[in-house]
Parts: C-alpha cells; sequence; structure tokens
C-alpha cells in the first residue's frame, strides 16, 4: 500500500510534550499547495502503556474536543508513564465547520474506516489513524455525543465482540471511565466505523454518547474530563486518584431498542430522556407540518426500558431516529 501523506510535525518517540501538527496536503482554490492542519499532542516520560484519545470523530459533537483541548494544554510528563496521544479534533474540517461530516467531501470520519492513502481527505485521515496512530496504542478513547440532530443520557460504551477477553478488557476501561451510565452497544451500521477499526486491531477500545443537540453542557463536559483521567489511571498511564461514583449498567439487546419516524412533521415528545418506559407506550407523536384538524403519528415503544436517546430538533423526517430504549442490566 502506498505510504500516507500525512506528515506529523511532532515525534511520538521523544519524551517530553509535544504540541504540533498532523499536516495533509489539501490542494484548492484558495490554497494551490495548502494543507489541513490536524491538532495533536503527544506527552511522553519513558517506556510504558500508550493512549490514544480522539475527539470530534463528527464535527458537531462538542464534550471530546473541550476536555481534550484541556487534557493536552494540562498534563505533565512527570505525570505520565508511557504515551499519551491527543487528538482533539478527528474529522478536522467537520469540526471547524461546526458539521457532522466533512465540508471537503461530505465524507463521515465513522463510516470511512479503513480509509485509503490516495482517497478524499476523509479517507485520508482514516488511513493514517488505521496503518499508524492505532497501532501506537494499547488503548483508544473516541468520544462522541448526539450532535445537531440526536440527545443522549451522558453513557460510556463498549461492544460486544467475539474475543470475550477483550471484551472484558474494555468493559473493565468502560467502568473505569466512570460515566453515569454504562453502555453495551449495539450499532445499527457498523461497517467502516473506527470502533469496529480499532477493536479488529485486538485493542482496548471506549467509546462514549455524552449529550447531543449540536452543544456541550457544564455536566457533560465535567464527565468527559474526569472519564478520561480515570481512564489514564486505569491504563497505568496516570497517577493519582481515580474519582468515582456510581454507574447504571445499560444493554441494547436488539435492533427493538431503535425507533425510526415513519413520516415528516413536527415532534412532540411524549417522554423524556432517563424516563423509564414500558412496551406500548407512546414515546413521541408526530404532528403533519402542513394543516390543521388531522391528528398525529405516534412513536410506540417497542420495548420496556429506559429512554436513552431521543431526536433532538423540533422538526422530524422520515426515517429519522426518534428514540432509543436501552435495558438496565442488574
Ligand atoms: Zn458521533
Amino acid at each position: 500500500m502506498k505510504p500516507s501523506p500525512i506528515t506529523p510535525t511532532v515525534p511520538f518517540d521523544q519524551d517530553g510534550v509535544h504540541h504540533g501538527f498532523l499536516r495533509l496536503p489539501y490542494s484548492r482554490d484558495d490554497s494551490a499547495w495548502g494543507s489541513v492542519m490536524i491538532p495533536i499532542t503527544v506527552i511522553r516520560n519513558g517506556d510504558g502503556p500508550t493512549a490514544l484519545l480522539t475527539g470530534a470523530n463528527h464535527g458537531d459533537e462538542y464534550e471530546g474536543p473541550v476536555a481534550l483541548m484541556d487534557l493536552a494544554a494540562t498534563l505533565t510528563p512527570a505525570e505520565v508513564t508511557g504515551r499519551v496521544v491527543i487528538v482533539p479534533a478527528l474529522n478536522y474540517p467537520a469540526f471547524r465547520a461546526g458539521t457532522r461530516t466533512s465540508p471537503i467531501d461530505k465524507g463521515n470520519m465513522n463510516r470511512s474506516f479503513p480509509g485509503a492513502p490516495d482517497g478524499t481527505v476523509t479517507q485520508k485521515i482514516a488511513d493514517y489513524f488505521q496503518r499508524v496512530l492505532v497501532p501506537m496504542a494499547d488503548v483508544v478513547l473516541d468520544f462522541h455525543s448526539g450532535g445537531k440532530t440526536l440527545d443522549f443520557l451522558p453513557f460510556a460504551a463498549v461492544h460486544v465482540l467475539e474475543d470475550k477477553k477483550q471484551e472484558a478488557a474494555c468493559v473493565a476501561a468502560m467502568k473505569a471511565f466512570n460515566a453515569p451510565w454504562s453502555m453495551m452497544m449495539l450499532e445499527i451500521d457498523a461497517v467502516g466505523m473506527f470502533d469496529t477499526a480499532v477493536e479488529a486491531q485486538g485493542k482496548v477500545f471506549v467509546t462514549t454518547e455524552l449529550g447531543g443537540g449540536g452543544t456541550a453542557t457544564a455536566r457533560t463536559i465535567g464527565i468527559a474530563r474526569k472519564g478520561v483521567r480515570n481512564l489514564l489511571m486505569h491504563a497505568g498511564i496516570l497517577t493519582g486518584e481515580a474519582e468515582t461514583g456510581p454507574t447504571v449498567m445499560l444493554d441494547m439487546p436488539d435492533g427493538d431498542c431503535f425507533h425510526f419516524a415513519e413520516g415528516d412533521g413536527l415532534i412532540e415528545p411524549m417522554a423524556d430522556l432517563g424516563d423509564a418506559v414500558t412496551q406500548g407506550q407512546s414515546l413521541a407523536r408526530i404532528w403533519p407540518p402542513d394543516r390543521t384538524g388531522v391528528l398525529p403519528m405516534t412513536v410506540i415503544a417497542k420495548r420496556a426500558g429506559l429512554l436513552t436517546a431521543r431526536h433532538f430538533p423540533g422538526l422530524v423526517k422520515s426515517g429519522d431516529c426518534v428514540a432509543v430504549i436501552a435495558v438496565e442490566v442488574r
């Protein structure tokens, strides 16, 4: 395979704090020999495990970028054993545009793995992580939240894996992150995901869904900031006392967790995030937006559980994910 066109401006194997960029050549109308400059920080202190920490895999999700900018600016080598690689905005063009996907090629980073060194900008970034950064890592934490169109109960998550030893290591890392909720997550569409690519390389992988609506709150940023430090302590990279509280274990047993709109309209939520719902209960009503005197469609809960995600904007389109119900595991 061709080498990656990305050049890092920081060393990966020198002790100390190194702030710089992953420079990806991108020739365009306003910059003939221009580049995409993806911020990166590498903090290393001797031999030890490596953590790769990423945010803004989707450009409109903000807890990760805030917590990782903070960590990159404040973490010192003296606190570290091994190496921490911090990329606050994985899909940097999307992050700068405030959009889920890249404005350059419409690439959804989390559907672009393993990427390609001679592909689009998004595919080139994916390829660099696939072949250079992920292989260096022992543990990978990738922050997500709902973006502009979804809102979540704040949870850390891992997937059911074929390798049960790897799955147990991921679950232990998720519990160490210690979000208020911890999820065994089912994906609608796992092909091309960063998660799947990292797990296939045998790494310990934790992801999150910490909120949404295209913003972040003091509470959800606090969860991210605490969680990343806890995870680094769990990995043996950071010294100090982990800050832990209770976490509620959740599971998504099958596709009945997901509820989709079957028409366009004005959404009326009938339950809020964190509410316990029963099978057959109305989760939302969708009013026709263009006339009066017509009754709304009703979105019915296909299972009992906890309302874990909801559509965020007030208008929905047919096919939009309206609600996700997860089941509490005791
Ligand atoms: Zn996301």
